[in-house]
């Protein structure tokens, strides 16, 4: 919606796209394969992006037929993102990559993953030599294996590259500054207002099976879900509205994205206390949503930074640490 026309956009503004994104959302239209371009491969390649690279992908990507993933995490590699081992060795002509690459969300349905590679094995600072790039994911030399979760779907994969060779133009922006780059790119998949609605069905659910007359338990604790969402929210838009000026909201998203992770997770602990399962009003819809939603939470407080990395980094914004 806000990237220019000549690649495909509708120049937009960043808070049209914030209220689009909340009611697909609340709605839980299935929007999962598009939502990692829209959201940060493709405003990435805006940003660092060559003319070329972004005349060639972006328009496809507003045409919803190139699926983007995130190639950032490894084995024992999570957290300590600074700890990356896949490396991208110069060969004539471009790069020959070599690694693994984990929980990589919907990567066997992108069509390319912006990965995040040590082009400098020498480099004396740990966050110096990495760089980013564009690897188109059908080339020889990449095998993406499925990893199932525990409720059986298969969202996530392992991505190995064995001497997977990519030519100089995927290279994306500069080569060795593939730590700053990456850190914007996590401010944008931090931003939206994704990071709090994930367990909202669920919430509307809980809503409806109390009925228009609950218990006093249940109107204190819907009511005080539906307070914080209020303030989530209009923290979440006011991130948006730094977006929108154009300044870099890294610090106020981990916030949102922090305090959104907690409303999500109390969601499913407080349904199943006031209507478990065996409850009377828990009809099927109810169930099977807090069934799902239970299983989900987990994963919550550690997607896009876990809890402990994200609240570091709020005391450093602070200046606590
Ligand atoms: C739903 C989901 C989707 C994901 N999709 C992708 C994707 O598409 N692409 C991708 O690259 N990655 C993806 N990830 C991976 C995600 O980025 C990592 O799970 C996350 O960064 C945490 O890394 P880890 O799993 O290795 O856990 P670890 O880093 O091993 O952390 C385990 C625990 O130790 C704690 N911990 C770690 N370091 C510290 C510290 N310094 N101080 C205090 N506590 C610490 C953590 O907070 C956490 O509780 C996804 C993860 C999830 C859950």
């Amino acid at each position: 919606m806000t990237w220019p026309r000549r690649y495909g956009g509708a120049e937009r503004s960043a808070l049209e796209r914030y209220v689009v994104m909340e009611e697909v959302l609340a709605a839980g239209a299935p929007v999962a394969a598009h939502w990692i371009a829209d959201r940060q491969s493709g405003p990435t390649l805006l940003r660092y992006g060559t003319e070329a690279q972004r005349l060639e992908i972006l328009p496809r990507v507003a045409r919803g037929e190139c699926y983007f993933c995130i190639g950032m995490s490894e084995p024992d590699v999570g957290s300590d993102l600074a700890a990356v081992k896949t490396r991208a060795e110069r060969v004539a002509g471009g790069y020959r990559i070599s690694g693994t690459k984990l929980w990589t969300t919907n990567g066997h349905l992108a069509h390319y993953t912006i990965l995040l590679a040590r082009t400098d094995a020498s480099a004396s600072e740990r966050h110096a030599g990495l760089s980013q790039f564009v690897v188109d994911l059908s080339g020889p030399g990449i095998e993406i294996r499925p990893i199932h979760v525990p409720s059986g779907e298969h969202h996530f994969n392992e991505i190995t590259f064995t001497e997977a060779f990519v030519p100089d133009t995927a290279l994306l922006g500069t080569e060795g500054v593939g730590w700053q780059q990456v850190m914007s790119e996590l401010a944008l998949e931090r931003s939206g207002p994704e990071r709090f609605l994930s367990s909202f069905t669920l919430f509307a659910e809980l809503v409806r099976v109390c009925g228009a007359a609950p218990s006093d338990r249940a109107a204190l604790a819907i009511g005080r879900l539906a307070s914080h969402l209020v303030i989530l929210r209009r923290m979440s838009r006011s991130v948006t509205g730094v977006l929108q000026a154009g300044q870099d909201p890294a610090l106020q998203a981990v916030i949102v994205k922090d305090a959104g992770a907690v409303f999500e997770q109390e969601i499913p602990e407080i349904a199943r206390s006031l209507v478990g399962t065996d409850h009377s009003a828990a009809d099927s819809t109810y169930t099977a949503v807090l069934a799902y939603t239970i299983l989900q939470a987990p994963s919550f407080s550690l997607r896009g930074g876990a809890r402990e990395i994200l609240r570091g980094i709020i005391a450093r914004g602070l200046g606590l640490r």
